[in-house]
């Protein structure tokens, strides 16, 4: 039986200053529910929390 892998195009936005920095693909199976990951901002120029959007 083939698995079939759904990866879903989302957005991560910085939470400090709301730039969108990174597009990315998830898997919808593994986090049904909004991401959120520690990424670098370049505006901020340091780490931020980043979550998705759409
Ligand atoms: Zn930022």
């Amino acid at each position: 039986m083939e698995v079939e892998v759904v990866r879903t195009k989302i957005t991560l936005a910085c939470t400090e200053c709301k730039n969108r920095n990174y597009n990315t693909t998830k898997d919808k199976k593994a986090h049904p529910d909004r991401m959120e990951t520690k990424k670098y901002c370049r505006f901020c120029k340091t780490h931020t929390l980043h979550k998705e959007t759409k």
